[in-house]
């Protein structure tokens, strides 16, 4: 049993969270994580409109009366989103826990608020993580250089990010990026936060709504299978790396490439055909490289309570090992 300030503010059993991931985080994954005691987040802008989240909401209560989450992302997009619409959507729904992402969260934080909505914001800075906490968040998720998605233009490691973030903020701290099993949440803990996100992992589990070519894919790829696209227009994904993802690389490392060079490769709609069919070179796919530590594909009530089984070997491991020296 590990409780942290997390746990215990936002009303979870263990100190695992699955973030936002686009086209990932449906009701089953998110329902399937809270049943096994972690907190999930379903991904709003997953669906096509804030009617469907609400549904999406709904279906979600259905298989689970566990505490769970939606995340808001706020990114570059090549269709206009109605963000405000699915902040609607969100607090009509009877959600209580909001991950945002991708921007400053403050035009959405009042309504939030109102509605007795707890705010996790996602930062790849301090000075985010420092902002976040001056306009109100319950806390942060922050997502060091390792992590799948966007993770900023900083290049900080959670060796260095986690520590420092923690010296200077006081609300709870979530470590993301690169941690897929015991020995990361052990370390997260270690750096400083009170609790490990894990994003790639939670993709290959039986219950990700994603087709199991893709979670074969992501076991036979090493920790080095992935790639950074869009360095050049400063809004840096780290994405697994096939031929779609390295030719947008060879094609920004001309130089003056624009968004409209790439916007067909890119496409998330592209992305979301590689979930549906297998095919995991159709398009974009985001992973880090926490592929290198998944070897199986489990429930993910065994991946949840593997993790703490083995969080708790190590740390009892640990403690004998400094009071025999
Ligand atoms: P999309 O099809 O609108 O865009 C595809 C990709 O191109 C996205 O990564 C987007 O950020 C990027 N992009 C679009 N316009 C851009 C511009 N003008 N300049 C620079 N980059 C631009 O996006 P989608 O796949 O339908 O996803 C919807 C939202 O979810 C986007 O905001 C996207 O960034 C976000 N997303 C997040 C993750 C994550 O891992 N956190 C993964 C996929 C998508």
């Amino acid at each position: 049993m590990i409780a942290t300030r997390f746990t215990e503010e936002f009303g979870i059993q263990y100190p695992i969270v699955q973030g936002g991931m686009q086209w990932v985080g449906r009701a089953e994954l998110v329902a399937a994580v809270a049943n096994a005691g972690a907190l999930g987040f379903l991904t709003a802008l997953t669906q096509p409109t804030p009617e469907d989240l609400v549904k999406e909401v709904g279906r979600c209560q259905d298989m689970t009366d566990k505490p769970f989450g939606v995340n808001l992302t706020i990114l570059p997009s090549l269709k206009p989103i109605p963000y405000e619409e699915y902040r609607q959507a969100i607090i009509e729904s009877g959600i209580k826990i909001v991950e945002t992402a991708g921007n400053n969260p403050a035009p959405h934080l009042p309504d939030f608020k109102a509605a007795g909505i707890k705010v996790i914001h996602k930062c790849t800075s301090v000075r985010h993580g420092l902002k976040a906490e001056s306009i109100g968040c319950d806390a942060i998720s922050m997502d060091g250089f390792e992590c799948a998605g966007h993770p900023g233009e900083d290049d900080v490691t959670n060796l260095v990010l986690l520590p420092v973030a923690r010296d200077k903020i006081k609300i709870p701290m979530i470590a993301s990026g690169g941690f897929g099993d015991a020995r990361g949440l052990v370390a997260a803990l270690a750096l400083g936060a009170e609790g490990m996100n894990m994003g790639t992992r939670f993709m290959a589990t039986q219950e990700a709504p994603i087709h199991g070519n893709v979670k074969q894919q992501m076991v036979e790829n090493t920790e080095l299978a992935t790639e950074l696209i869009f360095r050049t227009l400063r809004n840096t994904a780290r994405v697994a790396s096939n031929s779609v993802s390295r030719e947008v690389v060879g094609i920004e490392a001309k130089g003056g490439a624009t968004i409209d060079d790439l916007a067909d490769l890119v496409s998330g709609q592209r992305g979301r055909k590689v979930f549906e069919t297998g095919d995991t070179e159709y398009g974009i796919w985001s992973a880090s490289g926490v592929q290198g530590l998944i070897n199986d594909v489990p429930t993910c009530q065994e991946l949840v309570e593997r993790i703490m089984q083995e969080a708790g070997e190590i740390i009892q491991g640990l403690q004998i090992a400094t009071t025999t020296v």
